[in-house]
């Protein structure tokens, strides 16, 4: 540490768990905490101000995924979006708990786990689709598990741990014809890979301004027109009557200006982040044995890499890597705390010696050769000092 109380060196390498906000994002948001403060839903000149605000975000929002400004509803992040998805829709299904059914996977985040889970002790009946070694959820299960009850799949589009890209025009292609919706989480696909809503096939999308250098508390649900959704709070008519609340202006404008610089500068961006992860996993396997890349033959977000590490414990990698001023996490960023080996590195079925060794590295835009250099380094060392130090090695 110096004497300002920053370590000398700090890398970060956990952008999956959130983001900085980007200097142009801080510098739109910023007039919106100040002088152009009002409230979208008053008629005077400050609050037509914020209105405006609002609703030229709602179409940089949308045309980032190819939506329509309509089809934009703003919530607090992903999580809301998610359970406003699932829950509205089962909601505005007018069955009853016992009488709906809802069709989801293994290794999705907590915000659609959680919900499913919830649901289910209310009463619902939930399908769960199993994964893969590969990191990709199995779909040959996906026709036995809907039904006529079924109400919506939810199915994430990029895993949050292991960064791998889950086959969802394939559920969109198998669930045609049918008044099943597809609700996709694509927290962390958006802003990393490009998100179509029409060529990806969904009824709904939830995304979150934190995870591609927006604000947090901030997010955004896309509603297919004409997809039967209900609020889920209640309220004042905001948000077309499917999200009641004052409009965090300030957060929509900065999520706003991630999406457009995220559209114009994506593909270059992440072909060079994507070339980083190709050099710190070369050097990862090069310099420590027993050692595996999840899903290294699936299509992944370029800049995730779930790296699972022979007799050692993932935990304990990260609080050495820390002290080092790595940081990176052994899992799923909102599950810290809990413990145990993470659900998603669970469901993949790994021999026992890997089973605890899981670490999650995810580069972003500032990321340099030489800091990925520095951590392949530093990771070799720490691992080889952790596996020495084992009674059972
Ligand atoms: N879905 C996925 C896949 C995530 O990775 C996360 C956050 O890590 C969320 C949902 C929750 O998003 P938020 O933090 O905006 O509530």
């Amino acid at each position: 540490m110096n004497s300002s109380g920053k370590r000398s060196r700090e890398i970060y390498l956990d952008h999956n768990a959130t983001t900085y906000t980007r200097e142009e994002v801080l510098a739109a948001m910023a007039p919106y905490f100040g002088e152009r403060f009002g409230n979208a839903s008053s008629l005077y000149h400050i609050g037509q101000d914020s209105k405006e605000a609002l609703e030229r975000s709602r179409a940089s929002v949308a045309s980032l995924l190819g939506a329509r400004p309509r089809e934009i509803v703003f919530t607090s992040g992903g999580t809301e979006s998610d359970n406003l998805a699932i829950r509205g829709a089962l909601k505005a299904s007018g069955k009853r708990m016992d009488e709906c059914s809802v069709v989801t996977s293994v290794i999705e985040h907590p915000a659609v786990l959680e919900t499913c889970r919830s649901l289910e002790e209310d009463g619902v009946s939930v399908g769960w689709l199993e994964c893969g070694r590969d990191g990709i959820v199995k779909l040959e299960k996906l026709e036995e598990l809907i039904g006529p009850d079924t109400v919506v799949v939810s199915v994430m589009l990029a895993n949050n741990e292991t960064g791998v890209i889950q086959p969802v025009t394939d559920i969109a292609r198998a669930l045609e014809g049918t008044d099943i919706l597809l609700h996709v989480d694509a927290v962390q696909g958006v802003g990393k890979i490009p998100v179509d809503v029409s060529e990806l096939g969904v009824d709904m999308l939830s995304l979150s301004g934190h995870k591609f250098y927006g604000p947090k508390g901030i997010g955004a649900l896309y509603i297919r027109t004409g997809t039967p959704v209900e609020a889920v709070y209640t309220g004042a008519a905001h948000e077309f009557s499917m999200r009641p609340g004052t409009e965090n202006i300030p957060a929509i404008v900065g999520m706003s200006k991630a999406c457009e610089i995220s559209r114009a500068g994506l593909t270059g961006e992440m072909e060079r982040i994507g070339k980083l992860r190709e050099r710190m996993e070369k050097g990862i396997l090069e310099c420590i044995d027993e050692v595996m890349i999840v899903g290294a033959g699936s299509p992944r977000v370029p800049n995730t890499s779930s790296v699972v590490i022979g007799r050692v414990e993932g935990e304990a990698v990260v609080l050495n890597m820390s002290v080092l001023g790595f940081a990176i996490s052994s899992g799923s960023a909102c599950s810290t705390g809990k413990g145990g080996v993470s659900h998603v590195i669970s469901s993949l079925g790994l021999e026992p010696r890997f089973a605890n060794g899981a670490i999650r590295v995810s580069l972003g835009i500032r990321n340099t050769e030489e800091e990925v250099d520095a951590f392949v380094e530093e990771l070799g060392t720490v691992v080889k000092r952790l596996r020495d130090m084992s009674p059972v090695s």
